[in-house]
């Protein structure tokens, strides 16, 4: 999707407000009405830096459970990692902040906020909340990145989804330091694939579990964002003092759900990160009492990117999700590197972390022992 000029807001004027260079403005952004009739307002904060630069926006709970970068902005304008140079920042920490006031991930209509982009003044609550969004944040950045996470008994092992065919979203993704990437253009109505259409290149980062601020992600966040700051010259990085990045940066076209064959509850064998081969046991799905139902076995190489964190499934439900190499060499040279990783590393402290929602436990199965048994059988 290649980015087309548009008509772009200035940042100078914002609400009537006058931001002047070095400042940093907390500003409420009116996007409608609560039941008791008293007006909805999504705060933001934008922040210039000295001299003129790019504009960054930074956005967060789009879906509105998924608070990892709300957590994360907030880190960000408490305690600034760097001095803001060149440009200025645009921070969102609740997109949806309908959603956020519930705890959910939808507005209050039952509607995606994630599908209802580029939105209208005049439809439904959620349409005219993405159209607020787009004329009054999307149309001040020239650059836009998107912090999500798994969706609700899911985590997601941080990875960026950018349309990698799109120079300046492939230089962002680059840039951030994941040790994944995600090429696709995103849904249809989603955020990112609007702001793109609408000539301002998005990127999302998903990481972690809805409902909650996880340090290894935080810091994750931290570092790439720093990482893309220092790329677009809006902060001064001495080349010494620059943060780590991933020891790898796999671009994968595609991911497949593994889904469980039976009802049961599970055992994992495999944490989120984890390199996996085609026929690797990732879980044992046994009854209450511990019978044994099916061993799932990966149907492919690659790595592992989402799991469910909730062990009782149903029959088809997705636990797992794999990130797929497009080749067998890329594959391997990935799983060398994934085994490299040092303890002291982020990349492991995220995987340790995201483990925890977790119990993992070596596969250790008899084959004779698994059986396909009736309903009766606990
Ligand atoms: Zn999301």
């Amino acid at each position: 999707m290649s980015s087309k000029p548009r008509k772009k807001r200035s940042i100078e004027s914002w609400v009537r407000k006058k931001i002047k260079p070095g400042e940093r403005k907390r500003l409420l952004l009116k996007v409608g009405e609560g039941f008791t009739g008293v007006g909805v307002q999504l705060p933001l904060m934008v922040w210039r830096g000295l001299e003129d630069g790019p504009v960054l926006g930074i956005t967060a709970a789009v879906h509105g459970d998924e608070i990892n970068g709300t957590g994360a902005i907030r880190k960000l304008i408490q305690e600034p990692p760097f001095e803001l140079k060149r440009g200025a920042l645009i921070l969102v920490p609740v997109v949806n902040i309908m959603g956020f006031e519930r705890h959910s991930r939808y507005t209050p209509d039952r509607r995606d906020l994630n599908r209802s982009f580029p939105g209208s003044g005049h439809g439904s609550l959620t349409a005219r909340l993405a159209h607020v969004i787009m004329e009054e944040v999307v149309a001040r950045c020239d650059f836009i990145i998107d912090l999500h996470t798994a969706a609700v008994r899911r985590t997601n092992f941080p990875n960026v989804r950018a349309d990698m065919d799109d120079p300046d979203c492939e230089r962002l993704a680059a840039a951030f330091g994941a040790e994944v990437i995600v090429n696709n253009t995103g849904p249809d109505g989603s955020l990112r694939r609007e702001a793109c259409r609408a000539g301002c290149p998005t990127i999302i980062l998903e990481a972690g579990e809805v409902l909650k601020v996880e340090p290894s992600v935080q810091d994750l966040i931290q570092r790439g964002l720093t990482h893309i700051m220092a790329e677009l010259d809006m902060i001064d990085v001495a080349d010494d003092l620059r943060p780590e990045t991933a020891p790898h940066q796999m671009i994968v076209q595609g991911s497949s759900w593994v889904r469980a064959g039976s009802g049961g509850f599970l055992t994992f064998h495999v944490g989120p990160g984890e390199t996996v081969q085609k026929d690797q046991p990732l879980a044992t799905n046994t009854g209450l009492l511990g019978k044994e139902y099916e061993t799932i076995v990966s149907p492919h190489h690659g790595i592992v990117l989402g799991m469910t964190t909730m062990p009782a499934v149903s029959p088809g439900d997705p636990i797992l999700h794999i990130a797929l190499p497009d080749t067998r060499k890329q594959f391997r040279s990935l799983e060398k590197s994934v085994d490299r990783i040092e303890d002291n590393t982020l990349e492991n402290q995220v995987r340790d972390h995201l483990a925890t929602s977790i119990t993992v436990v070596e596969h250790s199965l008899d084959e004779d022992e698994i059986e396909i048994i009736g309903t009766d059988d606990m």
